[in-house]
C-alpha cells in the first residue's frame, strides 16, 4: 500500500515538474550534505523538526546560502510544499553580503526583487 502512495506521490511530483518547471528541486535531509548541488533546496532535520534550509544562491555567485527555521532563533524563515512538491520559502531572502541578492523562492521558482529599496 505504501509503495503504492510512493508511486503516486513520484508521479505527482513529475507532473508538478513538468507544469511548473522548477528551478529548485525539494530533498529533505537528516544531515547536512557534504556537497551542495545546484538547483536543489535541502531541508535539513537534524531533530524532529526541520532546523535549517540550504541552497545556493540564484544569482550564479556560487555561495551557498543556510537559512534557519527554529523559531525561537532570529532571522527565521518558514517554508511549505505544495502537493507537487514544490518548495516556496517565507518571507523573501535578502543578502547583506557580498552579491546582496533579494529574491523570493515560491513554488521552486526565483523571482527577484527590485533594486529600488537595495542600499
Ligand atoms: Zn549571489
Amino acid at each position: 500500500m505504501s509503495q503504492i502512495s510512493n508511486y503516486v506521490r513520484k508521479l505527482i511530483y513529475l507532473v508538478g515538474e513538468l507544469w511548473f518547471s522548477p528551478q529548485y528541486a525539494l530533498q529533505e535531509e537528516k544531515e547536512f550534505p557534504t556537497q551542495v548541488k545546484n538547483g536543489v533546496v535541502y531541508i535539513i532535520s537534524e531533530g524532529p523538526e526541520p532546523d535549517t534550509i540550504i541552497f545556493k544562491c540564484p544569482c550564479g555567485c556560487d555561495e551557498v546560502i543556510y537559512l534557519n527555521l527554529l523559531k525561537d532563533t532570529w532571522p527565521c524563515w518558514d517554508f511549505k510544499i505544495s502537493w507537487f512538491g514544490l518548495v516556496s520559502i517565507l518571507p523573501s531572502v535578502r543578502r547583506k553580503v557580498r552579491c546582496k541578492s533579494h529574491f523570493y523562492l515560491t513554488s521552486g521558482r526565483v523571482k527577484n526583487c527590485s533594486n529600488f529599496f537595495d542600499y
